[in-house]
């Protein structure tokens, strides 16, 4: 536990993990299975990010069996159902019971700075100042939702982020425009379709794995097919987000139903003036790459299940591609939003990360953290939860457990070293 100096008030402790997301949860589990003292600091409360920064209807993307850290099931979801955003920060609550993590909520950290004069890293947080040989940044990739400055604030609609989407009763009466078709843009769209609103949505590169594919689910057909252990982005794929959902059981996110179901599907969208949105001529290219990765998974799916002589069931309907809807073959490239009785546009353009609290050189000219696997190129600080940190994985659940794994297994090889004392040290150090 901390050890506070009491002739200067300054907590001391080995290593202090920022964030109390899944990434902070579990770096407290490999913490301690490694004895290294640690306190982690949450600004708000455990999961909150699950709790509050998400829609009502929200289930996470994969079964209860797979979206989860390898040691606690989920006690009372059947593992193949999809568990509620609650239910998931509920989860992470019991975890950090389980594993008696020294969570501290209601803290936040302000400042990390080098110590001048002496090792470790000297941290203001709220409560206080603390001083730590380690510190592990575990604030996350999803820090600050992103609006691009396309359309300007005061343009006559309610502009939100996905990140503050509840559900359609909060958007004032008429159409919304959704901009971007990731998972949260497209399981947005259709729960305000579903709801009677007019949608429009804004479609650009995209991968869209089938939910599920001869009895397996695709988190399962991505974990055969080492997918998710990819270890870095194909290059020219930087922008293209996963279209997946696990809403009222799981479905294949798929734009040409969307389009026959009513919603009209537009280009990446481009600018705006004088109250028109206008949108690229990618539509129909966009929605074709999406196809492309649907097919390439069948195929691969199929090639995996004769290599391992699986008799899993046929499934030749899966592969039927439905001709282009009109909105694909004609598209809009102009829309006046006024006209069309837009209201509402909901952006659900990604997030960015904030690492302004964390004062060390451990950036590039981007402000990206200089890292291997979360170990900083700044000895003593370490980064957790950032995509693509050692692979595909990385960002999700069971990913960053493993990533933390690591980070730990270092902290505490560092922490053999910083032991170690020669033989004339320890000579007189008995003396
Ligand atoms: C809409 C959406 C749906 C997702 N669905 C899934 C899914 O179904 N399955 C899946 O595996 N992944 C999913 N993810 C990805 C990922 O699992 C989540 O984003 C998850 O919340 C990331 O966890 P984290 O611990 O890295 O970061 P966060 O959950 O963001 O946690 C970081 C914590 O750090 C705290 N913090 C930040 N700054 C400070 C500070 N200075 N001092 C103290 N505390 C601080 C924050 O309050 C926060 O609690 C989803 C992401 C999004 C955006």
């Amino acid at each position: 536990m901390p050890v506070r100096d009491p002739e200067v008030s300054i907590e001391k402790i080995d290593t202090l993990v920022v964030g109390a997301g899944q990434a902070g949860v579990t770096m407290s589990e490999h913490l301690s299975n490694n004895g290294i003292p640690h306190l982690v600091l949450e600004r708000d409360r455990i999961a909150e990010r699950w709790r509050t920064g998400r829609w009502d209807s929200l289930v996470a993307n994969g079964p209860a069996w797979h979206d989860r850290f390898p040691g606690m099931e989920f006690s009372d979801i059947d593992p193949d159902a999809f568990a509620s955003k609650d239910r998931v920060a509920d989860y992470f609550v019991d975890y950090a019971k389980r594993i008696d993590a020294p969570i501290r909520c209601g803290v936040e950290v302000k400042s990390v700075e080098r110590n001048v004069g002496g090792p470790g890293f000297r941290v203001e947080t709220s409560e206080g100042l603390i001083e730590a040989v380690n510190v592990v940044a575990a604030t996350g990739a999803f820090q600050h939702p992103v609006i691009p400055p396309v359309v300007p604030r005061n343009a006559p609609f309610t502009q939100i982020h996905s990140f503050d989407y509840r559900n359609p009763g909060q958007l004032p009466e008429g159409a919304v425009m959704v901009v971007g078709a990731g998972s949260s843009g497209a399981q947005i769209a259709e729960e305000l379709m579903s709801s009677g609103r007019r949608v429009y949505l804004s479609v650009g590169p995209h991968d869209r794995p089938p939910r599920a594919y001869r009895g397996r689910d695709y988190c399962w057909w991505l974990g055969v097919l080492g997918k998710w252990d990819v270890a870095a982005m194909e290059p020219g794929k930087e922008h293209v987000t996963i279209a997946v959902s696990g809403a009222n059981g799981g479905h294949t996110v798929d734009f040409r139903r969307f389009a026959a179901q009513g919603i009209t599907l537009v280009g990446r969208t481009q600018k705006y003036e004088d109250g028109v949105l206008s949108f690229a001529p990618d539509l129909a290219d966009n929605i074709a790459q999406g196809d492309a990765y649907y097919l390439s998974m069948l195929q691969e799916a199929d090639a995996y299940a004769v290599r391992n002589c699986m008799d899993l069931p046929e499934e030749p309907e899966a592969h039927v591609i439905d001709p282009d809807p009109d909105c694909v073959t004609n598209p809009i490239l102009e829309l006046d939003l006024v006209e069309a009785g837009v209201a509402s546009i909901i952006w659900a353009t990604g997030y960015s990360r904030d690492y302004s609290w964390l004062k060390v050189d451990a950036f590039d000219e981007q402000g990206a953290p200089k890292h291997q696997r979360g170990v900083s190129f700044e000895p003593g600080i370490y980064f957790l939860g950032l995509p693509w940190q050692s692979r595909r994985g990385s960002t999700f659940i069971w990913g960053v457990w493993h990533d933390a794994k690591h980070v730990a297994d270092h902290i505490a090889t560092q922490h053999r070293y910083r032991q170690y004392r020669s033989p004339a040290e320890r000579e007189t150090e008995d003396a």
